[in-house]
């Protein structure tokens, strides 16, 4: 039957697919192209519980990649199944906030949104563009990863600056991992046996890029994330917030550039600028556990700002169902999750040790005592979200 859904996930030199049924959300193959613009790229594919690698032709491009996944696909008999194709977009400003059918449009607004995501847009429409080419008329559909925070109001989304520069130039809080805060947050009123309309949760995705997000009553009220992914929490190598007059400081004292403040905001922070050794949380676990102290300062401060976060965000319930912990390192280290949680102890949070170290490597549950407030451990599938919305929005069906 063809209700199978393409889902594509392109950074600027990487492109991620899966093939997956909306209905069950079970992914019948999936793969990652990596270096891609050089000709080391390769492809790697799953499928059948088995791994095998490709290589993708010169010029090495996203083009060449989904050429490459197709071949792969046609030989399974994979490509007749194929309903749409869905495409995660990581900006889509104040315009989008549904899942959206692809057309001249939508490209364009999503190469304009490039201003406020140049990392990410440009990448994203490129999938785009290479998957009309292969894929000709199958419908194409962008899911955003700002659209689930739509429903911020103004008093979250503004920042304390001139309103015109909001009104003019569309400055403000957008927030990102969208799609990873509403699937957690409905999976986790699911195991609360409430719709996710019932529900208040803070969710908290902890991966290379972080964010906490508060879901009222089903809808994004306040997010940690803002205009672009550099605000809020510390990150890999992300710092998160900084005073503004730092930035000053750097170019009128220290001579930075423009673009050295920017280097270093994004990809010199974070885990990786405190620790000195580097953005990864297990190996700075490990370091840490051996007595590396600038490791252990990294994580401490890390927790502390997850800490600090979740309690900020407090504000906005009057009752909470819960705490949901997402990403690579929310789904997977229970030291994290150990030490954010005691920081919380007046938000009635606290640790069952046992459930805490049963919950990782995709094993879900609530990881607090029952007299505490219930701290979930989901793991993400945007992609499955991705495949269901795409499907939804073509078969009018919500
Ligand atoms: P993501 O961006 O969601 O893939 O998450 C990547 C982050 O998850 C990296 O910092 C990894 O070190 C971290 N991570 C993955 N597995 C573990 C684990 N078992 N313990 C601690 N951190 C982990």
């Amino acid at each position: 039957m063809k209700n199978n859904i393409l889902v594509i996930n392109c950074g600027s030199s990487s492109l991620k697919f899966s093939l997956i049924t909306p209905s069950s959300g079970e992914t019948l193959v999936s793969g990652l192209a990596e270096r891609l613009l050089t000709n080391e790229a390769q492809l790697t594919i799953k499928h059948n519980e088995q791994k095998q690698t490709a290589n993708i032709p010169s010029p090495f491009d996203h083009q060449k990649a989904i050429e490459a996944v197709v071949v792969f696909l046609k030989e399974q008999s994979l490509t007749e199944q194929i309903f749409a194709v869905g495409h995660r977009v990581v900006h889509g400003g104040e315009k989008y906030s549904q899942p959206t059918l692809i057309d001249d449009d939508v490209k364009n607004n999503i190469d304009e949104l490039a201003k406020l995501a140049p990392l990410h847009n440009p990448a994203n429409l490129q999938g785009v563009l290479a998957a009309e080419a292969v894929f000709g008329r199958i419908p194409q559909v962008a899911i955003f990863d700002t659209a689930f925070h739509q429903t911020m109001p103004a008093k979250a989304y503004l920042y304390a600056l001139p309103y015109q520069l909001y009104q003019t130039h569309g400055i403000r809080k957008y927030g990102f991992h969208g799609t990873s805060h509403y699937f957690v947050a409905k999976s986790a009123a699911a195991l609360i046996n409430k719709t996710l309309a019932e529900s208040n949760f803070i969710s908290a995705h902890l991966g290379n890029g972080c964010s906490i997000t508060a879901v009222k009553q089903g809808k994004s009220v306040d997010t940690s994330l803002g205009l672009t992914p550099l605000e809020g929490l510390m990150m890999g190598t992300r710092s998160g917030s900084v005073d503004p007059g730092i930035i000053f400081h750097l170019v009128d004292q220290l001579g930075y550039s423009l673009e050295q403040v920017n280097t270093l905001l994004n990809k010199e922070s974070g885990l990786l600028g405190v620790s000195q050794l580097s953005n990864d949380c297990r190996e700075l676990e490990q370091a840490a556990e051996q007595g590396h102290q600038l490791a252990q300062l990294a994580l401490d401060i890390f927790c502390y700002r997850i800490a600090k976060t979740i309690a900020s965000f407090s504000v906005c319930f009057t009752s909470l169902d819960g705490i949901i912990f997402t990403g690579g390192i929310g789904e997977n280290s229970s030291h994290i999750r150990s030490k954010v949680l005691s920081q919380l102890s007046l938000l009635n949070c606290a640790v069952d040790n046992k459930a805490n170290i049963t919950c990782r490597f995709g094993q879900s549950g609530n990881i607090a005592p029952t007299d505490a407030l219930p701290c979930w451990v989901i793991p993400t599938n945007e992609e499955w979200v991705i495949a269901e919305q795409s499907y939804q929005l073509l078969n009018g069906a919500k």
